[in-house]
């Protein structure tokens, strides 16, 4: 019987346990929290957005972007739903976005590890896992009490995005150690602090619209969506899926700027004649107080100028300017972008520097938009890794 030992107990790390498991290798799973799953707890506000009916290959972002679509490919979002349905989660479907019925993250975890005692998969909490050792005929897990002797190892520890209890870089230590090289981990799904001295003003105001990304005078993408505008700059959904790319263009030195539009239902024709129209018929206005009604207040303060035209304050609703100049850590930022490198990596997760060695989850260099792709690279990558590093004929055929 094939020994696997799985190292981070969270959604990754659960969904390979099963698989492995269910193929009928003998399983231990080694989680360094005082029980598993803490970081599913945390999704979707507590309901767990557990992944998203439209699935493309444009939802998941690496340095090697053809490699996490390959991967989804084999446990896609058509294995992913009766996967849980047979565990015992039936779904709600928020305009594409998947939660579990009861609104509840807890079930999604709880139904995991339930799965997994029933297969009978060793649960070790509370064990940190320090070092691999890759011996000829295997390796060895070593924790700061225990060492694990195995044929296969799946490391799925996760990143250190987020403040959640268990989050850690300990996973590119291990994997680095192990001679992969690591995509530099940077915050993704996170919110951007702007260049300018009146954000105070704007602060605490939301409002739907589109963003544009623009690095060195070129936009390269745009969203639309919910902005939440603080008092460092702006945050929402929105800003979280351009997020990554921001970062990253900063990172290297570029120049990125947001352009808003906040009133995209409108043409600037339209909202010019719209503004116009106004005018006209309540003449005894102010410029501020024309905007009543349909811009927030403390956003009115901050779109119109104390001195300009009509036609100045339809370029700054079109076409708010806003510089960037960082973004806020990886601890605020609910996932990272980069981890091990795929090129190092075979089409089943498993290492090329080391056959045996398997990776999985956020560790790996792929992140994906808010909306469940994330949660459903752990799903998919846990599954191909598990039922891949369970397989016996993979043994017989590397030991030939
Ligand atoms: C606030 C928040 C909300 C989110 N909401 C969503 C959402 O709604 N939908 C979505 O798709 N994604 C969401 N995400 C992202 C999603 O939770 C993660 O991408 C996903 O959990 C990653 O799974 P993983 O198995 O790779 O890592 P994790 O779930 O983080 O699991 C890694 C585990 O490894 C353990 N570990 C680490 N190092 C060691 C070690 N040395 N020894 C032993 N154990 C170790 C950790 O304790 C942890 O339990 C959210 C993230 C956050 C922070």
């Amino acid at each position: 019987m094939i020994k696997i030992v799985i190292i981070g107990g969270g959604a990754s790390g659960l969904m390979a346990a099963v698989q492995a498991a269910r193929k009928g290798a003998q399983v231990t799973l080694l989680e360094q929290n005082e029980k598993t799953g803490k970081k599913i707890l945390a999704t979707g506000n507590g309901r767990c957005n557990m992944t998203n009916l439209y699935q493309d290959s444009s939802c998941y972002r690496s340095e090697n972007p053809a490699y996490p679509w390959k991967i989804i490919e084999k446990f896609p979002l058509a294995s992913t739903l009766p996967f849980f349905y047979e565990l015992g989660i039936y779904t709600r479907d928020r305009n594409g976005w998947i939660y579990p019925y009861s609104d509840q993250a807890s079930s999604v975890a709880q139904v995991l590890e339930m799965e997994a005692r029933h297969l009978k998969v060793r649960i070790k909490t509370r064990e940190e896992v320090t070092d691999i050792q890759c011996l000829p005929e295997g390796f060895q897990i070593f924790t700061k009490t225990w060492n694990y002797p195995c044929d296969r190892v799946i490391l799925c520890c996760g990143s250190h995005a987020s403040s959640v209890e268990g989050s850690s870089a300990a996973g590119y230590e291990l994997a680095k150690k192990l001679g992969h090289h690591i995509v530099e981990p940077m915050p993704a799904l996170v919110a951007l602090k702007g260049k300018g001295n009146y954000f105070s003003r704007w602060a605490g105001t939301r409002m739907e619209g589109i963003l544009h990304l623009e690095i060195d005078k070129k936009i390269t993408c745009k969203e639309r969506g919910e902005i939440l505008f603080t008092d460092y700059g702006i945050s929402g959904i929105a800003v979280f899926q351009i997020s990554r790319y921001a970062v990253r263009a900063i990172s290297q030195g570029h120049t990125v700027t947001c352009h808003l539009d906040l009133m995209p239902d409108f043409s600037r024709e339209e909202l010019s004649r719209f503004l116009k129209e106004r005018q006209a018929s309540c003449s005894y206005k102010s410029m501020k107080e024309l905007l009543v009604g349909f811009i927030p207040l403390k956003m009115i303060s901050v779109l119109v100028p104390s001195k300009g035209t009509l036609e100045d304050i339809v370029s700054n609703i079109k076409d708010w300017v806003l510089p960037i100049r960082d973004a806020w850590s990886l601890r605020q930022a609910q996932v990272c972008s980069g981890g091990v490198d795929t090129k190092e990596l075979n089409e089943n997760l498993e290492s090329l520097l080391h056959p045996g060695l398997y990776f999985a989850g956020e560790l790996v260099d792929v992140d994906g938009p808010c909306g469940g792709y994330n949660l459903q690279w752990a799903w998919s990558s846990g599954a191909v890794a598990g039922k891949a590093a369970a397989d016996a004929s993979d043994t017989e055929r590397r030991s030939l």
